[in-house]
């Protein structure tokens, strides 16, 4: 049995200290805050309850594996998951509007065909097909297993494009992959959203990232009952069971050891003796000190006057309509706030979220982290958030009326709450560009010094963070 020391209780440290503890170590897990969930947070106030980070969930089947291995009971056993059908409704720049179906990528090629006209779903579909290559080709590599020491396989993108010639050039990012095989500014939008959700820019991300919308329109989103933190409130009860010594308001200094491990120094100046330190704090991001890190979210939510009206979709995206502006405001060389952003407006149907008769909705907007940006200034922050609204009227004119308060989180709030640097959201891991989106490894020096969540292979992302975990306790092993 080693002593095992876990820093930090996001999704990554909560999982992987329940794995640890199920298979016989003896797991202490230091969270420098009064509460559990790291990133996948609650905000509560006047009988409304809102997310404040993820809103929905993908491979549901990372999660069902943990409470498989930690407790042989069923991820449908500890909260209940609702697939949200449509998957996703959309507001393009030119004003179409299509709603996508959930896990039929079929229904979405038909639905694409009868808003776009006649091939747009063929060619999304002949798309996803390769996305779905992408998928097969990565899964074991990328998801499954720990980052091979030789990761160069991995630094070229598995993307196989649509025809092959001598002029033909596999595409690069998937800005490449929409203007060769999309052909149409509005496919063109719904593909880039994939990458801005995540924080990525489609010209630089590699055409590997097609897999990300393969995977959730065959398989599918899913809501939990209650929010997305029922998720953590459920890992947490599973280490509870599993004896997992949870010390909260506990922040930890510094990992000590020099070939080896030692221990852990906590803030209040004593030591705690380790053999395996796992490690879920964000990392300090690489490159020029001056670079801003990945992007972060701001987060609106608002409180409304009356129920949720019959009908309307779970998700709705907003698409920004001047995507140079947009891409430019994200990563150009002067990351700012762009005006007309592209959003989600999540709009669950979910009694348990407010007062009878009201409804709770979030929009989130990907933006430059604490630092290009200051979002502890309240007056760009009231700005911006009344920007947002007037965006989001283009989709849902009627919330403006019906607004009781809202409230808006910002970069500043998440490194406040999880120490991530400048409030950015780490990406998920992804293969090819030379290796440059690979997220780092899950062990290194000095030995004993383990990584996981979202800072760690295969990076940001709940199921990525469950899989992160999973990896780690194989590295670490069995007492
Ligand atoms: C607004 C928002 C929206 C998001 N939306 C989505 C989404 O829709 N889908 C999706 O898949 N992902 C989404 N994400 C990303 C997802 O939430 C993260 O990838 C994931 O929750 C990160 O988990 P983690 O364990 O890596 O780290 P974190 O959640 O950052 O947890 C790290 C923990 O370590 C603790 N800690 C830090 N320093 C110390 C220290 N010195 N000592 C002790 N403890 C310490 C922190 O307090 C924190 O609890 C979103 C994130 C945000 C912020």
């Amino acid at each position: 049995m080693a002593r095992i020391v876990v820093i930090g209780a996001g999704m990554g440290g909560l999982a992987a200290a329940a794995r640890l503890a199920t298979v016989g170590h003896k797991v202490t897990l230091c969270e420098a805050k009064p509460t559990h969930g790291g990133m996948l947070g609650r905000f509560e106030r006047d009988g409304f309850r809102f997310d404040t980070g993820p809103t929905l969930l993908t491979l549901p089947a990372v999660y069902r594996d943990l409470m498989l291995k930690t407790g042989r009971t069923r991820l449908e056993d500890e909260v209940e998951l609702r697939p949200v059908d449509p998957g996703s409704e959309h507001l393009l720049p030119d004003g179409t509007r299509v709603a996508l179906a959930n896990a039929s990528l079929s229904r979405v090629a038909a639905a694409l065909d009868a808003a776009l006209g006649a091939g747009a779903g063929g060619r999304w579909g002949a798309m996803l097909e390769r996305g779905r290559g992408v998928w097969e080709t990565t899964r074991r590599p990328l998801l499954e297993e720990p980052l091979p020491d030789d990761p160069s396989a991995l630094h070229r993108d598995p993307y196989v494009p649509a025809r092959r010639g001598l002029l033909a050039r596999p595409p690069r990012t998937l800005a490449d992959v929409a203007r060769r095989e999309l052909r149409d500014a509005r496919l063109t939008s719904l593909l880039d959203e994939y990458a801005l959700r995540f924080g990525l820019d489609p010209e630089r991300a590699p055409a590997s990232l097609t897999s990300l919308p393969y995977m959730e329109q065959s398989f599918g989103v899913w809501y939990v009952t209650g929010g997305l933190r029922a998720l953590a409130d459920a890992v947490l009860r599973r280490c509870e069971a599993r004896r997992v010594d949870l010390r909260f308001g506990t922040r930890v200094e510094k990992v000590l050891g020099e070939d080896r491990v030692t221990g852990v120094l906590l803030a209040d100046g004593s030591v705690l003796d380790a053999d395996v330190v796992v490690d879920d704090r964000a990392p300090a991001p690489t490159g020029p000190a001056s670079a801003p890190g990945a992007p972060g979210r701001f987060t609106l939510l608002l409180a409304l006057r009356g129920a949720r009206p019959e009908g309307v979709a779970h998700r709705t995206v907003v698409h920004a309509p001047d995507r140079a502006d947009e891409l430019d405001a994200l990563f150009g060389p002067a990351p700012r706030l762009c005006e007309h952003p592209t959003l989600q407006l999540l709009r669950p149907d979910d009694a348990t979220l407010a007062p009878a008769g009201h409804e709770a909705a979030v929009v989130t907007v990907t933006v430059p982290p604490q630092g290009p940006v200051d979002w502890t200034d309240p007056a760009g922050v009231a700005a911006h958030t009344d920007a947002v609204l007037a965006h989001v009227a283009k989709a849902a004119p009627e919330l403006g009326e019906r607004l009781l308060w809202t409230q808006a989180r910002t970069p500043a709030d998440t490194a406040a709450e999880t120490g991530a640097p400048g409030g950015s959201v780490p990406p998920p891991s992804l293969a090819g560009a030379g290796g440059a989106f690979l997220a780092p490894p899950n062990a290194g020096a000095p030995a004993g010094l383990y990584r996981v969540g979202g800072g760690a292979h295969p990076g940001g992302g709940l199921a990525r963070v469950g899989m992160s975990a999973a990896v780690t306790a194989q590295l670490v092993g069995t007492p």
